[in-house]
Protein backbone atom coordinates (compact mmCIF):
# COMPACT_ATOMS: atom_id res chain seq x y z
CA UNK A 1 0.00 0.00 0.00
CA UNK A 2 1.26 3.55 -0.99
CA UNK A 3 1.71 5.51 2.46
CA UNK A 4 2.27 8.55 1.21
CA UNK A 5 1.53 10.75 -1.64
CA UNK A 6 4.52 11.07 -4.45
CA UNK A 7 4.47 13.29 -7.69
CA UNK A 8 4.02 11.57 -10.64
CA UNK A 9 6.72 10.52 -12.60
CA UNK A 10 5.99 10.22 -16.00
CA UNK A 11 7.65 11.17 -19.49
CA UNK A 12 9.19 10.04 -22.88
CA UNK A 13 11.92 8.58 -25.08
CA UNK A 14 13.24 12.15 -25.51
CA UNK A 15 16.08 13.13 -28.16
CA UNK A 16 19.43 13.51 -27.64
CA UNK A 17 20.49 14.48 -30.89
CA UNK A 18 22.74 17.43 -30.94
CA UNK A 19 24.01 16.43 -27.07
CA UNK A 20 22.51 14.31 -24.31
CA UNK A 21 21.32 17.58 -22.20
CA UNK A 22 19.20 18.34 -25.15
CA UNK A 23 17.25 14.75 -24.15
CA UNK A 24 16.57 16.63 -20.70
CA UNK A 25 15.26 20.20 -22.35
CA UNK A 26 12.96 18.33 -24.62
CA UNK A 27 12.00 16.59 -21.81
CA UNK A 28 11.16 19.49 -19.94
CA UNK A 29 9.34 20.99 -23.16
CA UNK A 30 6.79 18.49 -22.73
CA UNK A 31 6.74 18.68 -18.98
CA UNK A 32 8.40 15.72 -18.01
CA UNK A 33 9.39 14.82 -15.09
CA UNK A 34 11.52 11.64 -16.20
CA UNK A 35 13.20 10.56 -19.05
CA UNK A 36 14.63 7.93 -21.16
CA UNK A 37 17.21 8.62 -23.62
CA UNK A 38 20.50 6.86 -25.85
CA UNK A 39 23.76 8.06 -24.42
CA UNK A 40 25.26 7.56 -27.54
CA UNK A 41 24.18 6.68 -31.48
CA UNK A 42 22.14 3.23 -31.01
CA UNK A 43 23.11 1.84 -34.41
CA UNK A 44 26.80 2.06 -34.18
CA UNK A 45 29.11 -0.43 -32.12
CA UNK A 46 31.47 2.26 -31.11
CA UNK A 47 29.87 4.07 -28.43
CA UNK A 48 31.72 7.75 -27.84
CA UNK A 49 33.10 8.37 -24.54
CA UNK A 50 31.02 11.24 -22.78
CA UNK A 51 33.71 14.82 -22.53
CA UNK A 52 33.79 16.49 -19.63
CA UNK A 53 31.99 19.37 -21.28
CA UNK A 54 29.12 16.95 -22.10
CA UNK A 55 28.79 15.91 -18.88
CA UNK A 56 28.72 19.25 -16.93
CA UNK A 57 26.17 20.58 -19.53
CA UNK A 58 24.00 17.68 -18.60
CA UNK A 59 24.53 18.74 -14.73
CA UNK A 60 23.82 21.85 -15.52
CA UNK A 61 20.23 20.96 -17.33
CA UNK A 62 19.12 18.69 -15.01
CA UNK A 63 19.36 21.13 -12.16
CA UNK A 64 16.59 23.28 -13.76
CA UNK A 65 14.64 20.50 -15.95
CA UNK A 66 12.50 19.30 -13.58
CA UNK A 67 13.74 15.87 -14.49
CA UNK A 68 13.96 13.94 -11.39
CA UNK A 69 14.78 10.04 -12.64
CA UNK A 70 16.71 9.30 -15.60
CA UNK A 71 16.73 6.08 -17.64
CA UNK A 72 19.35 5.45 -20.80
CA UNK A 73 17.80 2.80 -23.03
CA UNK A 74 20.64 0.47 -24.29
CA UNK A 75 22.08 0.09 -28.04
CA UNK A 76 19.89 -2.30 -30.65
CA UNK A 77 22.58 -4.10 -31.66
CA UNK A 78 23.80 -5.04 -27.98
CA UNK A 79 23.22 -8.96 -27.36
CA UNK A 80 24.43 -10.41 -23.92
CA UNK A 81 23.07 -13.67 -24.89
CA UNK A 82 24.87 -14.22 -28.23
CA UNK A 83 26.01 -17.62 -29.56
CA UNK A 84 28.38 -16.38 -31.34
CA UNK A 85 32.05 -15.21 -29.60
CA UNK A 86 32.91 -12.50 -31.62
CA UNK A 87 29.36 -10.51 -31.03
CA UNK A 88 29.11 -11.54 -27.60
CA UNK A 89 32.74 -9.87 -26.71
CA UNK A 90 31.57 -6.91 -29.16
CA UNK A 91 28.66 -6.76 -26.97
CA UNK A 92 29.75 -7.11 -23.46
CA UNK A 93 32.55 -4.16 -24.01
CA UNK A 94 29.47 -1.99 -25.77
CA UNK A 95 27.47 -2.99 -22.22
CA UNK A 96 30.29 -1.85 -20.21
CA UNK A 97 30.55 0.77 -22.07
CA UNK A 98 27.43 2.32 -21.68
CA UNK A 99 27.32 1.47 -17.79
CA UNK A 100 30.27 3.67 -17.91
CA UNK A 101 28.27 6.70 -19.55
CA UNK A 102 25.81 5.90 -17.27
CA UNK A 103 27.81 6.83 -14.43
CA UNK A 104 29.35 9.90 -15.42
CA UNK A 105 25.83 10.85 -16.17
CA UNK A 106 24.40 9.31 -12.77
CA UNK A 107 21.69 8.04 -14.74
CA UNK A 108 19.00 6.33 -12.28
CA UNK A 109 18.52 3.13 -14.44
CA UNK A 110 19.76 1.50 -17.94
CA UNK A 111 16.80 -0.36 -19.66
CA UNK A 112 18.28 -3.02 -21.90
CA UNK A 113 17.16 -6.39 -24.04
CA UNK A 114 18.08 -9.21 -22.56
CA UNK A 115 18.95 -11.19 -25.61
CA UNK A 116 18.29 -13.33 -28.58
CA UNK A 117 19.02 -16.66 -28.86
CA UNK A 118 19.60 -16.89 -32.62
CA UNK A 119 20.94 -20.96 -33.34
CA UNK A 120 21.17 -21.60 -30.04
CA UNK A 121 18.52 -22.76 -27.45
CA UNK A 122 16.68 -20.21 -25.56
CA UNK A 123 18.13 -21.72 -22.32
CA UNK A 124 21.62 -21.64 -23.45
CA UNK A 125 21.07 -18.18 -24.34
CA UNK A 126 19.25 -17.29 -21.06
CA UNK A 127 22.63 -19.24 -19.37
CA UNK A 128 24.64 -16.49 -21.32
CA UNK A 129 22.88 -13.75 -19.90
CA UNK A 130 23.31 -14.08 -16.53
CA UNK A 131 27.26 -14.92 -17.54
CA UNK A 132 27.24 -11.70 -19.34
CA UNK A 133 26.18 -9.90 -16.38
CA UNK A 134 27.78 -11.67 -12.95
CA UNK A 135 31.07 -10.52 -15.27
CA UNK A 136 30.32 -7.00 -15.12
CA UNK A 137 29.67 -6.92 -10.87
CA UNK A 138 32.72 -5.05 -10.70
CA UNK A 139 32.14 -2.74 -13.16
CA UNK A 140 28.75 -2.17 -12.21
CA UNK A 141 29.72 -1.51 -8.71
CA UNK A 142 31.55 1.39 -9.39
CA UNK A 143 28.18 3.82 -9.90
CA UNK A 144 24.84 4.03 -8.83
CA UNK A 145 22.64 3.22 -11.75
CA UNK A 146 20.34 0.17 -11.51
CA UNK A 147 20.16 -2.60 -14.57
CA UNK A 148 16.65 -3.02 -15.66
CA UNK A 149 15.68 -5.92 -18.11
CA UNK A 150 13.04 -4.96 -20.76
CA UNK A 151 10.19 -7.30 -21.01
CA UNK A 152 10.73 -7.92 -25.12
CA UNK A 153 7.43 -8.84 -27.37
CA UNK A 154 8.97 -11.94 -27.93
CA UNK A 155 9.69 -11.59 -31.80
CA UNK A 156 12.29 -13.91 -33.76
CA UNK A 157 14.29 -15.61 -31.11
CA UNK A 158 14.45 -13.06 -28.53
CA UNK A 159 14.18 -14.27 -25.13
CA UNK A 160 12.49 -12.15 -21.85
CA UNK A 161 9.06 -12.44 -23.39
CA UNK A 162 7.72 -14.28 -20.51
CA UNK A 163 7.99 -13.80 -16.90
CA UNK A 164 9.76 -16.78 -16.31
CA UNK A 165 12.09 -16.04 -18.41
CA UNK A 166 13.09 -13.16 -17.19
CA UNK A 167 12.82 -14.51 -13.09
CA UNK A 168 15.32 -17.11 -14.40
CA UNK A 169 18.28 -14.31 -14.94
CA UNK A 170 17.09 -12.06 -12.17
CA UNK A 171 17.18 -14.95 -9.67
CA UNK A 172 20.80 -15.73 -10.66
CA UNK A 173 22.04 -12.17 -10.64
CA UNK A 174 20.44 -10.15 -7.80
CA UNK A 175 22.52 -10.85 -4.92
CA UNK A 176 25.81 -9.71 -7.05
CA UNK A 177 24.23 -6.68 -8.95
CA UNK A 178 21.42 -4.12 -8.38
CA UNK A 179 19.17 -5.40 -11.43
CA UNK A 180 15.12 -4.73 -11.86
CA UNK A 181 12.58 -5.48 -14.62
CA UNK A 182 11.13 -2.68 -17.09
CA UNK A 183 7.42 -3.65 -17.92
CA UNK A 184 6.51 -2.53 -21.84
CA UNK A 185 2.68 -2.40 -22.18
CA UNK A 186 3.00 -3.03 -25.73
CA UNK A 187 5.41 -5.86 -25.69
CA UNK A 188 3.69 -7.87 -22.64
CA UNK A 189 0.40 -7.63 -24.69
CA UNK A 190 1.77 -9.16 -27.86
CA UNK A 191 3.85 -11.57 -25.87
CA UNK A 192 -0.03 -12.85 -24.53
CA UNK A 193 -0.67 -10.91 -20.97
CA UNK A 194 -3.84 -9.61 -21.42
CA UNK A 195 -3.71 -6.42 -19.63
CA UNK A 196 -6.35 -4.52 -21.18
CA UNK A 197 -8.61 -4.79 -18.58
CA UNK A 198 -7.91 -4.28 -14.67
CA UNK A 199 -8.82 -7.43 -13.65
CA UNK A 200 -6.13 -8.68 -16.60
CA UNK A 201 -3.62 -6.63 -14.57
CA UNK A 202 -4.29 -8.61 -11.24
CA UNK A 203 -3.76 -11.82 -13.10
CA UNK A 204 -0.88 -10.03 -14.95
CA UNK A 205 0.77 -8.57 -11.34
CA UNK A 206 -0.29 -12.34 -9.60
CA UNK A 207 2.11 -14.01 -12.56
CA UNK A 208 4.52 -11.28 -12.09
CA UNK A 209 4.81 -12.09 -8.67
CA UNK A 210 5.05 -15.35 -8.93
CA UNK A 211 7.52 -15.61 -11.08
CA UNK A 212 9.95 -12.69 -10.45
CA UNK A 213 8.45 -11.04 -7.47
CA UNK A 214 7.32 -7.66 -7.62
CA UNK A 215 9.52 -6.02 -5.31
CA UNK A 216 11.94 -6.17 -8.74
CA UNK A 217 9.53 -4.03 -10.66
CA UNK A 218 10.86 -0.62 -11.17
CA UNK A 219 9.64 0.87 -14.50
CA UNK A 220 7.42 1.24 -17.05
CA UNK A 221 7.31 1.85 -21.09
CA UNK A 222 3.82 2.86 -21.70
CA UNK A 223 2.37 2.45 -25.61
CA UNK A 224 -0.20 1.00 -26.96
CA UNK A 225 -0.01 -1.70 -29.34
CA UNK A 226 -1.06 -1.90 -33.32
CA UNK A 227 -1.15 -5.68 -33.24
CA UNK A 228 -3.35 -7.78 -31.33
CA UNK A 229 -2.75 -10.41 -28.06
CA UNK A 230 -0.24 -12.69 -28.56
CA UNK A 231 0.94 -11.87 -31.96
CA UNK A 232 4.74 -11.35 -30.89
CA UNK A 233 4.78 -8.20 -33.30
CA UNK A 234 6.49 -5.20 -31.49
CA UNK A 235 4.56 -2.18 -33.47
CA UNK A 236 4.06 0.96 -30.88
CA UNK A 237 0.55 3.06 -31.12
CA UNK A 238 -0.56 6.11 -29.95
CA UNK A 239 -2.33 5.49 -26.43
CA UNK A 240 -6.44 4.67 -26.78
CA UNK A 241 -5.54 4.40 -30.42
CA UNK A 242 -4.42 0.04 -30.78
CA UNK A 243 -5.36 -3.05 -29.34
CA UNK A 244 -4.93 -2.46 -26.19
CA UNK A 245 -7.38 0.78 -25.16
CA UNK A 246 -7.27 3.58 -22.39
CA UNK A 247 -8.32 1.41 -19.55
CA UNK A 248 -5.01 -0.17 -19.37
CA UNK A 249 -3.14 3.39 -18.85
CA UNK A 250 -5.74 4.00 -16.33
CA UNK A 251 -5.38 1.19 -14.21
CA UNK A 252 -1.34 1.31 -14.13
CA UNK A 253 -0.88 5.08 -13.23
CA UNK A 254 -3.98 4.55 -10.80
CA UNK A 255 -2.95 1.15 -9.28
CA UNK A 256 -1.17 0.91 -5.26
CA UNK A 257 1.63 -1.11 -7.21
CA UNK A 258 2.23 0.74 -10.17
CA UNK A 259 1.53 4.39 -9.84
CA UNK A 260 4.38 5.52 -8.30
CA UNK A 261 6.75 3.72 -10.98
CA UNK A 262 8.48 5.92 -13.41
CA UNK A 263 6.88 5.65 -17.29
CA UNK A 264 8.14 6.35 -20.50
CA UNK A 265 6.08 6.63 -23.63
CA UNK A 266 7.90 5.40 -26.57
CA UNK A 267 4.57 6.21 -28.64
CA UNK A 268 5.43 7.41 -32.50
CA UNK A 269 4.36 10.90 -32.41
CA UNK A 270 6.63 12.61 -30.93
CA UNK A 271 6.69 15.76 -28.43
CA UNK A 272 3.15 17.42 -29.48
CA UNK A 273 1.66 14.05 -28.96
CA UNK A 274 3.33 13.04 -26.07
CA UNK A 275 2.18 16.45 -24.23
CA UNK A 276 -1.15 15.56 -24.64
CA UNK A 277 -0.69 11.86 -23.19
CA UNK A 278 1.06 13.06 -20.49
CA UNK A 279 -1.93 15.29 -19.25
CA UNK A 280 -3.68 12.51 -19.95
CA UNK A 281 -1.59 10.12 -17.61
CA UNK A 282 -1.59 12.82 -15.41
CA UNK A 283 -5.37 13.32 -15.26
CA UNK A 284 -5.54 9.73 -14.44
CA UNK A 285 -3.00 10.21 -11.60
CA UNK A 286 -4.71 12.11 -10.10
CA UNK A 287 -7.85 10.22 -9.66
CA UNK A 288 -5.84 8.96 -6.93
CA UNK A 289 -4.85 5.35 -6.15
CA UNK A 290 -7.75 2.45 -7.03
CA UNK A 291 -7.92 1.02 -4.01
ZN1 LIG B 1 10.03 -0.36 -24.68
ZN1 LIG C 1 8.87 -2.00 -28.64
Amino acid sequence: METKETKVLAGAHTSAAGGVFNALLEGQSIAATTIQFFTSNQKQWAGRPLSDETVDAWKRAKDTSGIEVTMSHDSYLINLGCPDEENLFKSRKAFKEEIERCHALDVTYLNFHPGAALKESREACLDKIVESLLELEGVVAKGKTRLLLEMTAGQGSSVGCTFEEVGYIIDRVKDRLPVGVCIDTCHIFVAGYDIRTPEGWETTLQSFDQAIGLSHLYAMHLNDSAKGLGSRVDRHSFLGQGMIGLPCFETVMRHPSLRHLPKYLETPGGPPQWIEELKLLRSYYDKGPSR
